[in-house]
């Protein structure tokens, strides 16, 4: 009877941290007893390994196990430990042999039939790994798709314990997966027929939407119902470029460790876009739950687009929560075990009714909601909040005239993502050697230290900050929206003109 240690890995967040697992089987009062594990899920696990092994006709010791996993400060929650218990055991056993197992990692939860089940998370877990250099990772066969998109990293994928331990003993291996049997990756969460040519009648919206796209800015949209502001939200994704394959394998890992992630087609390639009901949970939102922490939609549309569709319905500490995201593009989700921070820069669209009864006047419908209502409502959206939103359009039902004139000034998706992507690249070209790519990223100290329009251009915001109506903060958003706009318009550095526009879209809506 001996040790045998393996590896495995937790997952803090969405960053993957290596555990070690050893297995002491040896004299004393027959049992097992796991240290290290603080959680129920993984008290369960001791069950699931053990009917797993013998389901799959390997003997369980009948002698002391104990299964230690640590660090011990790691929180090791869920259920992806037990491929590793259950080879330190086996290891320890004498049934595979110990060196075997030490060096690769293990990822995956057994069935009681012996069955490996897919986990969450695989792919943040198998970066995690691969910061050992060139490793072995075998997981559920159900997760192997994910786990090859990450370089230089062998994967072995099993389906069941038995397979498991044929390869441990003999070295036969299951085919290793390679990253080209999966070569349809889901190109949008967007239906591919949404186009921008689709909204008539709405040119400014139109157009905030393509300077958001181009610096990765965010917009408010107040407006009655039925004036398109959904659709115009559903369309920003199409203005996007394809996401860069460092962002991608972010949103991947994210969308892994929320569970969420499609099978078999996993590399998220597109900029998400998500659009929580006012209904949803605070948890669901900004990140949460009891026993495992998953991300929440303001993590899910990191490197994309969140809608907030009747954004004043949303609760008020939801609302608030928006804020340090907004500003940091990470969240932290407190909880009494302690602190998770997740990635969260997302392009943030708010759509409103102009009061709460909704019904369009000039649809025959009659609002009753007096001029204090009004206010009040649209009052939820707090001034902090609206302080971090670049751009503000209100979006009137136009008249069949101007419908009619605007016809010929509809430009379809691909001809606006055209111009977003060279003006992504200025920004991008003008930004290098730095942490940022877009406007919108870059922090208020850099922008006013190095990005600093000529005096002449910020003008128009002296008269605004002098009489109040423009916050310290909303001045960074109009130099960066300004950046944006000159970046659009093919210019080295913004002018008065471009100043000047981004003023009026942070003012918009008043
Ligand atoms: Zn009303």
């Amino acid at each position: 009877m001996a040790v045998a240690r393996t590896r495995s890995v937790a997952l803090v967040g969405v960053a993957g941290r290596t555990v070690e697992v050893e297995a002491d089987v040896g004299n004393g009062l027959a049992g097992i007893h796991l240290i290290g594990l603080p959680d129920t899920a993984l008290s369960e696990a001791r069950d699931r390994v053990r009917s797993a092994m013998v389901n799959s006709n390997y003997p369980w010791p009948d002698a002391r196990i104990i299964v230690s996993l640590f660090p011990a400060s790691l929180p090791k929650r869920g259920s992806q430990f037990d491929l590793a218990i259950a080879v330190a055991i086996l290891g320890a056993a004498g049934v595979v042999p110990a060196e075997r197992i030490a060096e690769p990692f293990f990822l995956g939860e057994l069935g009681l039939d012996g069955r490996i089940r897919a986990v969450r998370g695989v792919l943040p877990s198998v970066l995690g790994a691969a910061k050992h250099g060139d490793v072995t990772v075998v997981v559920p066969s159900g997760n192997s798709a994910e786990a090859v998109l990450v370089p230089d990293v062998k994967v072995i994928p099993v389906a069941d314990l038995r397979q498991l331990v044929e390869w441990l003993r003999k070295g036969d291996e299951p085919p290793s997966v390679e990253l080209e049997e999966y070569a349809e990756p889901p190109k949008s969460t967007v239906s591919p027929d949404v186009d921008l040519a689709d909204v008539v009648g709405q040119p400014v919206a139109r157009r905030a939407l393509e300077v958001c796209a181009a610096g990765g800015h965010n917009l408010w949209m107040l407006g009655p119902p039925g004036t398109g502001k959904t659709m115009l939200a559903e369309r920003l994704p199409t203005l996007l470029p394809d996401l860069e394959l460092d962002h991608a394998l972010e949103v991947t890992a994210i969308h892994s460790v929320a569970g969420v992630l499609p099978p078999n087609a996993p590399m998220m390639s597109r900029p998400p876009f998500v659009s929580p009901h006012h209904t949803a949970t605070s948890a669901a939102i900004i990140g949460g739950g009891s026993t495992i922490v998953r991300p929440g939609a303001v993590s899910l549309a990191h490197r994309g687009v969140l809608f907030m569709d009747e954004a004043p319905e949303f609760p008020r500490h939801v609302l608030d929560a928006l804020r340090q995201p907004l500003e940091s593009g990470r969240v932290t989700v407190s909880r009494s075990a302690g602190s998770v921070t997740f990635p969260a820069r997302f392009m943030l669209i708010l759509a409103a009714n102009p009061c709460p009864c909704a019904q369009a006047e000039d649809q025959g419908e009659t609002c009753k909601c007096s001029p204090t209502i009004r206010r009040r409502y649209l009052g939820r959206l707090s001034g902090p909040l609206l302080d971090r939103i670049d751009m503000k359009v209100t979006v009137a039902r136009s008249s069949r005239r101007e419908l009619l004139a605007d016809r010929q000034f509809v430009e379809t998706s691909k001809t606006v993502a055209e111009r977003v992507l060279v003006a992504r690249e200025r920004a991008a070209k003008r930004l290098a050697g730095t942490p940022w790519r877009s406007n919108a990223e870059v922090p208020s100290s850099v922008l006013h230290a190095d990005y600093r329009p000529s005096d002449e251009a910020m003008h128009p915001m002296t008269a605004c900050l002098d009489a109040g109506t423009l916050t310290a903060r909303g001045l960074d958003r109009v130099v960066r929206v300004a950046w944006t706009l000159a970046d659009l318009a093919d210019k080295d550095t913004p002018g008065e003109d471009e100043t000047n526009t981004a003023l009026g879209f942070w003012l918009g809506v008043r």
